[in-house]
């Protein structure tokens, strides 16, 4: 057996030979790289990734490993006959957790099928393109077959399974990003007849925590089914730009809000090509290089909680709720979720094991702080904590109340505060103690001051009218 490696980003075909009971397995590569990818997944040799293969019907389950909890519950994702209309998109992609080493998916076609090609589809930009996996098939008949082994690769093999192919599309130098398609077969025309297929998964580097593939498809293809008939990927409004000249990158996704189109573009696309690189430069730490890529996705089919979410360098916003406040929150929240997007701070607990567990009332109220004060100064700030429970004000009510409150402190006690949070929020390292070294006095003295401070300006006011109450933005 021979271990795959590609060499270029062309297509390569590499040719093994299989058990004696086989022909030849044949393992065919193809890499498309960032700059050519597209949704159509346009392989020269290996079919695009659309329309339901013999897996439709399967049973696919976790055979070990973490799913990334973004990526978890997409099992299906793997099979829908759809594929990511972005190069990174966690939501339509299954992927192991970060940090992890991979692990194993095992699908149960119900029953033995004479499997003519296997193909494997996945995309990303960057280290999670590339896809490194064994594949192993069986088949319930055999004797002392085991159809959920825990056992390590090499035993497998006594188990009843057999090593199909070894595949790792790794380029060999260079950018790792781009749009890989696998697709394994036989020149007997036919990999096997069998029943279960394992996928044996490796993360494709451990220096960072975001190593697992993003994998977008896996098709079995049944050598006495109908032919697949590849249906196109619906248009997509989506649209790419670039901040200081090409170090930054972010896409807006419209597909699903064709209202919101001349907004995201003439509108919302320039304050974010603005104040990403700014929010990066406010919020520095030592070593971290925040993503140079994103995407925001404007949907009017949106299930997640409050209005906008940030799931690592994917912003998903209400389309509804932006497109009753163009003219209102919407460009503010996203702001806010641009400084999710540069936060990172959920990266701590790989890089540093004793790290601590940042409170989500400064998650939120940064980028709060940043949004009200700095991106919207005065125009929505002022009032803010007022019409959040006056008497009841807390510091750690989370979003504007926090913010408001950090401005009191940036004003009158610190001016690098903000940037010395981040930095130990994102290095794990945040302990209340932190705000007596920065400003000599507890977090609940300086809470209570701001509080005095607020009843003393706000009595008689009321900024209800102004903001709904709640909290629109979300994790
Ligand atoms: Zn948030």
């Amino acid at each position: 057996m021979k271990f795959f490696r590609l060499l270029t980003g062309l297509a390569w075909t590499l040719v093994f030979s299989g058990g004696a009971c086989f022909g030849e397995v044949k393992v065919v590569v193809e890499r498309i790289d960032n700059d050519n990818a597209t949704p159509a997944f346009a392989f020269k040799n290996i079919p695009p990734p659309f329309g339901a293969s013999a897996v439709a019907g399967a049973t696919i389950t976790i055979l070990s490993g973490a799913p990334n909890l973004n990526g978890g519950e997409k099992l299906d994702k793997l099979r829908d006959g759809a594929a990511p209309t972005e190069p990174d998109q966690p939501e339509e992609n299954f992927f192991f957790a970060n940090g992890s080493a991979g692990g194993r998916i095992l699908i149960d076609l119900g029953r033995s099928i004479a499997i003519k090609q296997v193909n494997t589809y996945s995309w990303h930009p960057n280290t999670r393109g590339p896809q490194v996996y064994e594949l192993y098939a069986g088949d319930a008949g055999r004797a002392g077959f085991d159809s959920k082994p825990t056992e390590a690769g090499a035993e497998l093999v006594k188990l009843g399974w057999r090593l199909v192919a070894k595949v790792d599309t790794r380029p060999k130098a260079g950018p790792m990003g781009g749009q890989y398609g696998v697709s394994i077969s036989d020149s007997d025309g036919v990999v096997g007849t069998n029943r279960h297929l394992l996928l044996d998964v490796s993360a494709t580097e451990d220096t960072d925590p975001f190593g697992n593939t993003f994998y977008s498809e896996i098709a079995v293809i049944d050598r006495d089914a109908p032919p697949v008939v590849a249906v196109a990927p619906r248009p997509d409004a989506m649209r790419s730009f670039e901040m200081e000249g090409p170090k930054y990158r972010f896409s807006i996704d419209t597909a699903r809000a064709p209202g919101l189109k001349d907004w995201a573009n003439e509108t919302l696309a320039p304050v974010v090509r603005e104040w990403y690189p700014k929010i990066v430069q406010l919020l520095p730490s030592d070593g971290f290089v925040a993503p140079l890529q994103f995407s925001i996705v404007l949907t009017t089919n949106y299930h997640h909680p409050g209005i906008a979410i940030t799931r690592g360098t994917r912003v998903t916003c209400d389309a509804n709720w932006c497109a009753g406040e163009l003219n209102g929150e919407a460009v503010g929240s996203i702001v806010h979720e641009l400084v999710h997007v540069a936060q990172q701070y959920e990266s701590a607990g790989f890089f540093n094991p004793n790290a601590t567990r940042p409170p989500g009332w400064l998650v939120e109220g940064i980028p709060d702080y940043l949004r009200f004060y700095l991106f919207e100064p005065g125009a929505r700030g002022a009032d803010i904590a007022s019409r959040h429970g006056g008497e009841n004000a807390r510091y750690d009510a989370s979003y504007r109340v926090t913010a408001n409150f950090l401005s009191f402190v940036v004003e009158k006690y610190d001016k690098r505060i903000i940037q010395e949070l981040n930095a130990a929020l994102r290095e794990g390292k945040y302990s209340p103690v932190l705000w007596k070294e920065l400003t000599g006095r507890a977090v609940e003295d300086l809470g209570a001051e701001w509080k005095a401070g607020l009843l003393g300006r706000t009595v008689g006011a009321s900024a209800d009218k102004v903001f709904p109450s709640g909290n629109p933005a979300s994790p």
